[in-house]
């Protein structure tokens, strides 16, 4: 495997994705990690591939027709009454999910990109794919919810099942459940959903539960892993590592697609997780590995939430990335080894955008030494094996 077996897609419209702004999900994230990437030699501008975006044909392969016509029409500046009056029928006039001027090209890009990384992948042109804008997991066929509006996962995944007939497994590491691609395949023998989360008891969406498990040709076809709130590294990456390989090795994809939220991480103001980017290091290798085992390779990554923008989202993203391109940098900074620096260049150019350079992490991985041990972390481990058992009985 070269850099050249694996794609870095990015469409600049996607960067327009942005309800408002005082809005968490902030596109500036793609911007700052796309650089942190440049600085430490893992990209180059030139190999950034812009790719075309959806047409609507294509997304209403997912979404429907009255849902898609809305958005557009929500999209224009001054919306006619009409459109502005269905808003709320539709997912999009809550404070999540606010419709806002120029949505639709914008998701539509993102959308666009997705497909772009599943048809490079499976048409055999790389064998790996990542595209940081994508993975906006909660978006329904018929209404917005959770920051998404059209669900570019589930769309791409539509896409490769019906032109290569090909088994797909989807792998979301986001601590939301990824809720949308699993109910658009809840009934679907040929899509494994696969979601590991911070439980629904205590955070959005509210579902994702270990009894979820699929419907009708579908059963068995999903599988759900909530994990307790204030959920350490150990306990994480143990519950994901038993999970994930089991479900790979019964289901035998053809293409891993991997949504890769990183709002697990302690930092992240939108959830109760504690994790370090210890997990987000480990994770991308340990999804390389079911893909080298199973798919010959065929990965897609997207990205998906994070919202501590500057000291948690670039470097995870990063991971991603030095991860599907075999980079060095991955080994140099396992956490037995002395901790590397980020480049220092990349630290100055976005000081100032974060708000001073006490908002940026120095490192690669953080120093948990400092961190205040979870008191109930047995208690927390406990359960989450209980959990983890309960998955792997069924
Ligand atoms: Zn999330």
């Amino acid at each position: 495997m070269t850099t050249a077996n694996a794609v870095f897609i990015h469409h600049p419209g996607s960067e327009l994705y942005k309800f408002h702004e005082h809005h968490p999900f902030n596109p500036i994230r793609l911007q700052s990690s796309i650089d942190l990437l440049i600085r430490c030699g893992a990209l180059n501008k030139d190999q950034i591939v812009v790719p075309t975006i959806a047409d609507e044909q294509t997304i209403m392969t997912v979404h429907r027709e009255d849902y898609v016509r809305t958005v557009r029409q929500l999209s224009e500046a001054k919306p006619v009454a009409d459109a502005a009056a269905l808003a709320d029928a539709f997912g999009l006039s809550d404070d999540d999910t606010p419709y806002f001027q120029g949505m639709h090209d914008a998701t539509a890009a993102i959308v666009g990109g997705s497909v772009y990384a599943a048809e490079t992948v499976m048409s055999g042109q790389a064998t790996r794919a990542f595209h940081m804008a994508g993975g906006l997991h909660h978006a329904f066929p018929h209404r917005g919810a959770g920051f998404c509006i059209y669900n570019d996962a589930a769309v791409a995944i539509r896409r490769i099942q019906r032109k290569y007939g090909a088994r797909i497994m989807y792998i979301d590491t986001d601590v939301h459940h990824g809720d949308g691609v699993q109910w658009v395949f809840y009934d679907d023998d040929s899509v494994f959903t696969y979601s590991i989360h911070e439980t629904g008891k205590f955070l959005f969406p509210g579902t994702g539960f270990v009894h979820e498990r699929g419907v009708d040709a579908g059963v068995g076809a999903c599988m759900n892993v909530p994990l307790e709130p204030y959920t350490e590294d150990d306990s994480w990456l143990h519950s994901f590592r038993t999970t994930v390989e089991a479900a790979a090795r019964m289901f035998k994809p053809d293409l891993i697609v991997s949504q890769h939220g990183c709002d697990a991480h302690a930092l992240d103001p939108l959830s109760h997780m504690h994790c370090s980017m210890r997990i987000y290091r480990e994770m991308p290798l340990i999804i390389r590995d079911l893909a080298d085992r199973y798919t010959e390779g065929r990965w897609v990554a997207l990205g998906g939430g994070g919202y501590d923008i500057w000291r948690v989202v670039p470097r995870a993203w990063s991971y991603v990335w030095l991860a599907l391109t075999n980079n060095p940098i991955v080994a140099q900074t396992a956490p037995e080894a002395a901790p590397v620096p980020l480049p220092a260049d990349w630290t100055a150019a976005w000081s100032n955008a974060a708000g001073g350079v006490d908002e940026l992490p120095v490192h690669w991985l953080d120093s948990t030494d400092e961190w205040t041990p979870m008191p109930r972390r047995s208690a927390i481990r406990e359960t989450n094996e209980q959990t983890c058992s309960r998955v792997l009985h069924q």
